[in-house]
């Protein structure tokens, strides 16, 4: 089966996930329904604690009011149509406005029902040219992975349109959602754009199944480095056994847990979110018993151009010319010397 195909069939329909839907029939007008074939197959229908089916299957929690429509405050930093410029030196583009999966923890799941502004080629080019010191460009959305290998080709391209540009990176759930898009003619197209990272979002390690891992290892083949932005999720992977295993396995897959962030707080997605002071807990715990390359750094996105806040407890306790008393991650006080 072709992504296309499996894409074209795809759950939009609750009487498809079985008992107990017209509970959520308020839920999806809303907030609209969509699974992929390969995500449902993955998930236990019949086990609502299941962490993928938590990340995908409607609940009634989402109605509770709170929560801010747009809560990065991203519409006031649209340079070009779907472009958006928070950071000086990088522009973020939103290439698509669908995704083939509607996580139900997305911070931008107001365009659901009335799809946001998309930038094509033309707006990306102008956007780089207009803001002089942008230097590297990130194609994101909804999911830019549903765009053709020409259509993406065209934008990556719009995105070099001047030479001081010199990174480009995907954000993408698709390795996710759809593994089956990771084509061979697709990791060609992506392959002559190098330098470009490829940023995963996995949340649990589960979502690691072979499609998955055979999808990160084209990629990787192909030259690609490869980055994971996970969320932290109540009841998905709010531990430290979660996290230490979803680390692992992305390692395993030659991916670098890079970012995990707490909950944006959008509306219809509070009951995600993880206290933190139990977040901050998580990633003390994690970053004292395991392996650097499965640790993220915690941050919190806020609103505006302060954006991305990494949340790490003080490692410097007392600083003078002489040295600096720093607190390990075992909790033990050692002073490091300057001279
Ligand atoms: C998160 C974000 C970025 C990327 O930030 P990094 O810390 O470099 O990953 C860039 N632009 C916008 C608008 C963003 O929200």
């Amino acid at each position: 089966m072709t992504w296309r195909n499996e894409l074209s069939r795809s759950v939009t329909d609750l009487t498809r996930l079985g008992h107990a839907t017209r509970r959520l029939q308020p839920v999806t007008r809303a907030y609209p329904l969509r699974i992929t074939p390969h995500l449902l197959a993955l998930m236990d229908l019949e086990n609502p604690r299941c962490p993928v089916r938590r990340q995908v299957v409607p609940d009634t929690r989402e109605l509770r009011p709170g929560g801010d429509r747009d809560p990065l405050g991203e519409e006031a930093f649209q340079v070009e149509k779907g472009v958006l410029c928070r950071f000086g030196d990088r522009l973020l583009a939103l290439v698509s406005a669908r995704c083939p999966v509607h996580c139900r923890h997305c911070n931008r799941k107001r365009y659901w029902s009335s799809p946001g502004p998309v930038a094509g080629a033309e707006e990306i080019a102008r956007a780089v040219s207009k803001n002089r010191g942008v230097r590297e460009v990130i194609l994101s959305g909804g999911e830019p992975l549903l765009l053709s290998d020409r259509a993406l080709d065209r934008r990556l391209q719009a995105s070099r349109a001047r030479t001081r540009v010199d990174l480009l990176r995907i954000h993408s759930r698709i390795p996710v959602t759809l593994p089956a898009r990771i084509t061979p003619g697709l990791v060609r197209t992506l392959k002559r754009h190098r330098p470009l990272w490829f940023v995963t979002h996995f949340n649990h390690e589960k979502e690691l199944c072979t499609a998955a891992r055979r999808s990160l290892r084209r990629l990787r083949d192909a030259g690609i480095p490869l980055l994971n932005q996970a969320v932290l999720l109540r009841g998905v992977n709010d531990s430290v056994a979660a996290q230490a295993a979803l680390g692992r396995a992305l390692a395993n897959s030659g991916v670098k847990p890079h970012y995990l962030f707490q909950l944006d707080r959008a509306a219809g997605t509070l009951h995600f979110q993880v206290p933190m002071r139990r977040a901050l807990d998580i990633i003390v715990r994690l970053r004292a018993r395991h392996s650097g390359l499965v640790v993220p750094h915690l941050l919190a996105d806020l609103p505006g151009q302060d954006g991305k806040v990494p949340i790490t407890p003080s490692a410097v306790l007392k600083i003078t010319d002489r040295g600096t008393l720093l607190m390990t991650p075992r909790g033990e006080k050692i002073w490091y010397r300057d001279q």
